[in-house]
């Protein structure tokens, strides 16, 4: 008997065919079953959606038979599939697309035989029962009152707990409890970054054993990706730990997500289907019962939004306080421990003085006292622009709107939006004055100039103070951050300058002094997420330094032309309530998130008129297709504009902002949108168009 299988399958992504494809079987399967089935000329991998309706007689010869399918493999569960379903409807993508994302491309590969000797393998490799090794440290009365609070239930929690206050030993005893309750519970946990999981790998794995504890992410080779989500999907991996990839694995026996560094962009996916790790953990939890703990020293202001109790009744998620660092008394004042801030008057400092003397003499002193210093630049390269006094010629990439940025290691011009590399020209390419001078600074020349700075300047074994370098640009290399990085933490090091890269959950314990070198952008940037962005970056940075107390008071120098700025106040304060009521204001009265919800229709075509016509178009469409639906109304659409770097490899782009008080308005209007994109898209007179993409939630706009 023949059978009708609705299954999604990963069509392309603006084919217009988002919806899961009718496929004949001998025999029925389950829904969430992973099949193999022809697509076109490929043949890949699908997810059984359900049953499909029969077709009529005359479509039935054409429809395909699947191709095969896995035995012994359970299938995916309801709540997984729902998770799927939301996602792709919310973010606007192909359901199989969103589907296929989450599996491991490599099962499409495997024959049954292959898949039976992995699974055997598996099986054979379970973890031995032993329990956790319980750990004897007595919890903090913070840390204590926080995982009494989780055990009542309910959530989604926000762990609002400063630097050092022990937020990761919550997560272990959080871990443990859901562990202890269910043979078969799973714990997920969500990190920023890929170079932050081993730290944290191992913290896990000493708890509770190497088996029980996977690693997901997306620098594993696809033999390690398909391991670690078969033993998810089995109930053998009892702990996952992964970046934003992994809130989408399979975890049938899921009881506890956490999100570490909530906060932290990196949760937003920025290609694909845009999901927030973040808020998709959030949902995920709500749809399978599963406890959600959010954590944070310096929590996104939508968390913190939500944490904060209105007028008429609790936050929609549960705030937990930690403010002191492990070691403090319930009565000492979170501060003690935490470094001081100093803000440098930048505009009373010699003009033009990259590091203002008072600090440099700091640095200095620190070295000679055995201490490192970190500095925070957040601009690699030698120095932003190349120009010419002369004729006023900057070194412009002929492909981007952007200036290609002068590194002196190896004498190039490079551009960081589309990579065109090109050795520095000896004399100016429009005029030819020989005498090309450089504007700004980045990384690579604070590098070279704190090398001459404290050539004099000695370690207290009388050797030369060592200056290192870490970015995207020294790091490049397998293993080479890593290497910096203990390079830091063996005391070889003195002064170490880098970007944002350095600042983040490393627990360098030498550091009593950091130093943000020239934030000032962010505070007038266009960016409505900079200041959030740069108070959280110089707040975690701030616990980087002193966290061995036993060491004199820590540092954290500001340079700033502006030092009365109210972001600069509440960071001395080290006071991330006072700076979040503030910007929260802010938002409140330019009708930004968490205030209002915001969406972004992007275009990209040969030239920004074609780009910015196909994206009006798409709005008239649009307008036009939700006229009869009230909910419409209540969605403001902005004029198409070009984006801040508006020109990448040659290729313009523009976008167009929809913004509403209503979640549900706005993904209703987008849920319009879709089909006015594809069938415009289709049409000759938009034929320039390259690509089109929604992001919703959209970091930056
Ligand atoms: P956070 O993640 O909040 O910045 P950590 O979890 O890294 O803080 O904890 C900071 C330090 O304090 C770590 O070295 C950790 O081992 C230690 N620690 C955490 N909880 C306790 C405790 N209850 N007693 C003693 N030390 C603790
Ligand atoms: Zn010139
Ligand atoms: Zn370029």
């Amino acid at each position: 008997m023949t059978h009708w299988l609705s299954v999604a399958v990963p069509t392309p992504a603006h084919s217009g065919l988002g919806e899961p494809l009718t496929y004949r079987a001998d025999a029925p399967l389950p829904a969430g079953s992973i099949v193999r089935v022809p697509l076109g000329a490929r043949e890949v991998l699908g997810v059984v959606w359900g049953e499909a309706p029969a077709p009529s007689a005359e479509l039935a010869p054409q429809v395909r038979a699947i191709a095969g399918g896995f035995d012994g493999l359970p299938p995916l569960t309801d709540d997984w599939r729902a998770l799927i379903g939301f996602t792709a409807r919310y973010y606007q993508r192909a359901l199989g697309e969103v589907a296929l994302a989450a599996l491991p491309p490599q099962l499409r590969t495997l024959t049954g035989v292959q898949l039976a000797r992995r699974l055997k393998r598996l099986a054979g490799a379970a973890p031995p029962e032993d329990a956790p090794a319980d750990d004897c440290r007595t919890l903090t009365g913070e840390q204590a009152a926080a995982l009494a609070r989780v055990d009542e239930g309910g959530g989604p929690f926000l762990l609002f707990g400063a630097t050092g206050s022990g937020k990761t030993e919550v997560y272990l005893r959080a871990a443990a409890r859901a562990l202890a309750q269910h043979a078969s519970a799973q714990v997920l946990v969500l990190v920023p970054e890929i170079n932050l999981t081993p730290q944290l790998l191992a913290r896990f794995a000493e708890r509770f054993g190497t088996g029980a504890v996977v690693a997901m992410h997306s620098g594993l080779t696809p033999a390690q990706r398909l391991a670690a989500w078969l033993s998810a999907h089995l109930g053998q991996a009892r702990i996952v730990l992964g970046t934003r990839v992994a809130v989408l694995a399979s975890l049938p026996g899921l009881r506890l997500i956490v999100v570490d560094e909530e906060h932290d962009p990196s949760y937003k996916q920025q290609e694909g289907a845009r999901y927030s790790a973040r808020d998709l953990a959030v949902y995920r939890g709500k749809l399978t019962g599963a406890t959600v703990v959010l954590g944070s020293a310096t929590p996104s202001l939508e968390s913190w939004h939500a944490s904060t109790p209105a007028p008429d009744g609790p936050g929609r998620y549960v705030r937990l306080a930690m403010p002191r660092r492990v070691g403090l008394g319930p009565d000492d004042d979170p501060a003690l421990g935490l470094p001081r801030v100093r803000r440098v008057d930048m505009g009373r400092q010699p003009r033009d003085a990259l590091i203002a003397p008072p600090l440099m003499a700091a640095i200095a002193e620190r070295a000679a006292r055995g201490e490192q210093s970190l500095l925070l630049l957040n601009r690699r390269g030698w120095a932003p622009v190349l120009h010419c006094a002369d004729c006023g010629w900057h070194s412009e990439c002929p492909h981007c709107s952007a200036f290609r940025v002068f590194h002196k290691i190896d004498r190039t011009l490079r551009c960081h939006h589309c990579g065109l590399t090109e050795r520095v020209p000896r004399a100016c390419p429009a005029c030819g004055n020989l005498d090309i001078g450089t504007r700004g600074r980045g990384t690579e020349q604070l590098e070279e100039r704190l090398v001459e700075w404290l050539a004099d300047a000695t370690r207290p074994d009388g050797e030369r103070v060592r200056v290192a370098r870490v970015d995207a640009d020294s790091t490049r290399g397998a293993g080479q951050l890593e290497a910096s990085l203990a390079r830091v933490h063996a005391g070889e090091v003195d002064v170490l300058v880098g970007t944002q890269m350095i600042a983040k959950g490393h627990d360098f314990r030498r550091v009593t002094l950091v130093a943000a070198v020239n934030p000032d952008a962010a505070l007038f940037s266009s960016d409505f997420r900079a200041p959030e962005r740069l108070f959280a970056l110089l707040m975690q940075a701030a616990g980087r330094a002193g966290r061995d107390t036993r060491t004199g008071q820590a540092e954290m120098w500001v340079q700033t032309h502006h030092p009365q700025h109210p972001l600069f106040g509440s960071l001395k304060a080290h006071d991330y309530p006072g700076f979040a009521a503030r910007e929260l204001a802010e938002r409140a009265q330019a009708g930004l998130p968490p205030h209002a919800h915001l969406a972004l229709l992007r275009a990209e075509a040969r030239t920004q008129d074609a780009a910015q016509a196909f994206l009006t178009a798409v709005a008239e469409a649009a307008r036009d297709a939700t006229r009869a639906d009230p909910a419409a109304a209540h969605v403001h659409w902005y004029p198409a504009v070009p984006l801040a770097v508006q020109r990448v490899a040659g290729i313009e782009r523009a976008q167009m902002l929809l913004e509403s008080s209503s979640r549900a308005a706005l993904q209703r209007v987008l849920a319009a949108c879709q089909p006015c994109l594809h069938a415009l898209r289709a049409q000759p007179a938009h034929r320039g168009v390259v690509r089109w993409a929604v992001d919703v939630d959209p970091l930056a706009v």
